[in-house]
């Protein structure tokens, strides 16, 4: 890798700038965080390119793009108290660490959760705790959230974590089948979900152990 921060900044203008992505926070945080430090080794001069690379386990980091896309559309603020579902590499974790307060981190696959966890306390983000275990549960000892972000696809929007966001509070998530899925966005208004449905996404699926 000749020059990481190089390769961040093209992938910062071409890949999210250059397709619509403006929020000026996403695009720093974006810039900052080492995406090649989550990728396993032989894909690690990859790391910068346009869509997603293995991670073992059966399991991808997303492309850069769609992350920012979602990291858009939940409009975290500094203060906010965020969960995600699907640690797999800690790429997004870390990004949501640069843009929350404080982030938990459910994986179901403990060596995936491991290598995240690692790199996650290389990087020095004090923030962030990663958890194995069942996501579509979420984590009701720390509810409720301001925003939560699934990196799975489901068949359907999980109850309990609807149910573990604040009022205004914000979830992105990927529904849909096995080969496409678009993503939702849902705002919690007057007690209520309301759903926006945004781009056409692909991800691996959201395992239910219940
Ligand atoms: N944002 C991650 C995406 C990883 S892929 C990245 O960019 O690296 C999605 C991850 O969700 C996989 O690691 C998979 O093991 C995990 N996953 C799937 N179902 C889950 C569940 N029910 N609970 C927790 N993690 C789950």
């Amino acid at each position: 890798m000749p020059d990481p921060a190089a390769a961040r900044h093209s992938m910062v203008e071409s890949q999210l700038r250059a397709r619509g992505i403006s929020d000026e926070r996403v695009l720093a945080a974006m810039e900052r965080v080492p995406r090649h430090e989550f990728v396993p080794e032989p894909y690690r001069e990859n790391a910068y390119e346009d869509g997603p690379l293995p991670i073992g386990s059966g399991q991808t980091i997303s492309q850069p793009y769609v992350v920012g896309l979602m990291l858009e559309l939940l409009q975290i603020k500094p203060t906010d108290k965020v969960l995600e579902i699907g640690t797999g590499s800690g790429y997004v974790t870390a990004l949501l660490a640069e843009l929350a307060a404080q982030v938990f981190s459910i994986e179901r696959h403990a060596a995936l959760a491991e290598v995240a966890r690692e790199a996650i306390h290389r990087l020095g983000y004090k923030n962030a705790q990663i958890i194995i275990g069942d996501g579509t549960q979420g984590l009701s000892e720390s509810a409720p959230f301001d925003g939560i972000l699934v990196s799975a696809a489901a068949a359907r929007v999980p109850s309990a974590l609807l149910a573990q966001l604040h009022e205004g509070g914000r979830m992105i998530i990927p529904v849909g089948g096995l080969d496409s899925q678009q993503l939702d966005l849902i705002r919690i208004a007057d007690g209520k979900p309301v759903v926006s449905v945004h781009e056409g996404v692909r991800f691996v699926p959201l395992i239910s152990e219940a």
